[in-house]
């Protein structure tokens, strides 16, 4: 099975990014430097359960 995973900006909690991981390979939050394009930099993302 595989979860659809969202990358939520911490800057203005917009949605920005979302894919599948697998449950077996990757364990753990995780959270990532992206691009928020609302505000225009890298931001610090976080991982949620869609
Ligand atoms: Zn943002």
């Amino acid at each position: 099975m595989r979860d659809v995973v969202l990358l939520i900006c911490q800057e203005c909690k917009r949605k920005n990014y979302s894919f599948t991981k697998n449950k077996k390979a990757q364990s753990g939050k995780i959270e990532i430097k992206k691009y928020c394009k609302f505000d225009r930099r890298h931001t610090v993302h976080k991982e949620t359960k869609a």
